[in-house]
């Protein structure tokens, strides 16, 4: 299984808009984040975890010329504001991609991309997607996919365990039922906004102890902020727990 962080940042994108601080300016690429996605590619599956307002950026910086599945965690517009690039992939496959989420999740999708679903024409062209709610685990292409509910303030929403593997973004608790299910992955893939705690993200030391439960082999935080300097926070953090980076390619 390979993995590529397809972006890192919190919803702003790195740098913020008109910020001068020291970590916006900085030269250093690590310190560049898109908005926060995932590529997964194992055997012949390719999976895309969130469709982030980078989409389009990202698929053409790393080369994904195949999607069969997104696997969305929430429906927040850092999440899912790529959506309409999934066009590309309709074009270029044919037939209409896989898209998972909760069902409350995509309830709203539904209804915040009503043009997709139900369109007054086809002629220019929207993203034909095949909606599939998620609660159990379940086999797909290979995979063995487990949904993780965690808590994003006090909004429900989903992590992904794909065999040894486990993503959760934008959490601010994890439920015991899910840290059960977390148990044995090698690889996590967790958020992390800054140092000072934050009500619906986890904070760089909240993630840490989040990790040092679960025990993975190797923990990568994402949904940083611009107050995280990439260079001085992994060597303030211990080796199994860094920031993840744009472009950071993990093998399982
Ligand atoms: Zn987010
Ligand atoms: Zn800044
Ligand atoms: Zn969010």
């Amino acid at each position: 299984m390979k993995i590529t962080i397809l972006g890192s940042g919190t919803s702003t994108g790195i740098p913020m808009i008109g910020c001068h601080c020291e970590v916006c300016s900085s030269s250093n690429p690590k310190n560049k984040r898109l908005r926060t996605s995932a590529f997964l590619e194992s055997g012949d599956a390719r999976i895309l975890i969130d469709c982030s307002t980078d989409l389009r950026q990202q698929a053409l910086a790393y080369h994904i010329e195949r999607i069969d599945a997104v696997f969305l965690t929430h429906s927040h517009a850092d999440h899912v504001a790529g959506i309409d690039d999934l066009r590309i992939y309709n074009f270029r496959q044919g037939g209409k991609i896989k898209f998972f989420g909760a069902p409350d999740i995509l309830n709203d999708v539904r209804r915040r991309f009503d043009y997709c679903f139900d369109p007054p024409q086809t002629g220019g062209g929207v993203p034909q997607l095949e909606l599939i709610p998620v609660q159990n685990s379940f086999e797909f292409m290979g995979i063995s996919v487990t949904p993780l509910p965690v808590l994003h303030g006090t909004l429900p929403i989903l992590g992904y365990r794909f065999n040894d593997f486990s993503y959760i973004t934008d959490a601010s608790k994890i439920p015991e039922e899910t840290m059960e299910k977390l148990r044995g992955a090698r690889v996590l893939i967790l958020n992390a906004l800054r140092k000072k705690p934050h009500s619906t993200h986890f904070s760089i030391d909240e993630a840490v102890e989040a990790a040092r439960r679960i025990q993975p082999e190797q923990t990568y935080l994402v949904h940083m902020a611009h107050q995280v300097e990439h260079e001085a926070t992994n060597r303030a953090l211990p080796p199994e727990i860094q920031l993840a980076y744009d472009g950071q390619v993990i093998n399982l």
